[in-house]
């Protein structure tokens, strides 16, 4: 029996599950970290590749189905807890994971920024999301869903949307349709801000009301003329701005206090 409030929609589409691990081709000497592996639906062809893989999932009832399935496998480490508490970076030691995951769809927007605070361990994470979240991850400058999601994931990594999975092949099936992502965290990000919290700041107060003209939304944040003085009309709408502007902003908003 699925449980809604876990978010637990089970794959049960084995072209989609082997399009996902061919997506994400773990190789052997890597370490994969699967976030909420239900019933194992993805985990057993993500074993099958010999990398050593952890897993974390919160339902405790879930714990002794997966323990049975892959308990004896030696590439295989089960943990159970909330993904959103888990210290991805300890869990690395030093080596960059692969993450992967059928998300829970109830919290992945928090995980993804959860994760993101992770990205210098990470090598790459491919998630099965809400199409819409996929689309708000991978929007551009004009568009309706660009917003603070995909500035931060587009700060921190290169995002390819790759392919849709439709309800269908899902155990309950969800309402939405649904797509899975690619997020490849750059090295260094190409357009480094001096204060990621301040960033975070301007792009909140920015989008809180996506209709104004920045001049408004960034109020109590910088002056108009400061904004004006980077060169960056102030009467434009949060979402006709570019991450590079958003930096712009933030960096002066810095330098104010200093
Ligand atoms: N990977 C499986 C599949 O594809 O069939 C299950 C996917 S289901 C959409 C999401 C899974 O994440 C469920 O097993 C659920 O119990 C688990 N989950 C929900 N919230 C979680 C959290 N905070 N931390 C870890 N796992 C969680």
């Amino acid at each position: 029996q699925a449980r809604k409030r876990f978010g637990q929609n089970f794959l049960n589409d084995q072209g989609i599950i082997r399009r996902i691990v061919r997506a994400v081709s773990p190789q052997e000497h890597q370490r994969v970290l699967e976030i909420g592996p239900g019933q194992g639906a993805i985990t057993a062809s993500i074993l099958a590749t010999d990398c050593q893989l952890d897993v974390i999932e919160l339902d405790r009832d879930l714990i002794p189905i997966l323990e049975d399935k892959f308990g004896v496998e030696k590439n295989f480490t089960l943990h159970q807890g909330d993904a959103l508490k888990f210290d991805i970076t300890a869990l690395a030691a030093g080596e960059q994971l692969r993450v992967v995951g059928n998300l829970p769809y109830n919290i992945s927007t928090p995980l993804i920024f959860h994760l993101l605070t992770a990205h210098s361990c990470i090598k790459d994470m491919h998630f099965m999301l809400q199409k819409e979240v996929v689309d708000r991850l991978a929007a551009k400058p004009g568009s309706k869903t660009y917003g603070r999601l995909g500035i931060m994931a587009q700060y921190y990594c290169e995002v390819e949307s790759l392919f849709d999975v439709p309800p269908e092949a899902f155990t309950p099936r969800p309402k939405v349709q649904s797509a899975i992502v690619r997020l490849t965290p750059y090295e260094k990000p190409p357009c480094p801000a001096n204060n990621v919290d301040t960033l975070q700041k301007v792009l909140r107060s920015a989008f809180n009301q996506r209709r104004k003209t920045l001049r408004n939304t960034l109020k109590g944040v910088i002056d108009s003329t400061e904004i004006e003085r980077l060169g960056i009309d102030s009467g434009l709408r949060p979402e006709q701005l570019g991450l590079a502007e958003y930096v712009a902003i933030a960096n002066a908003v810095n330098s104010n206090s200093e």
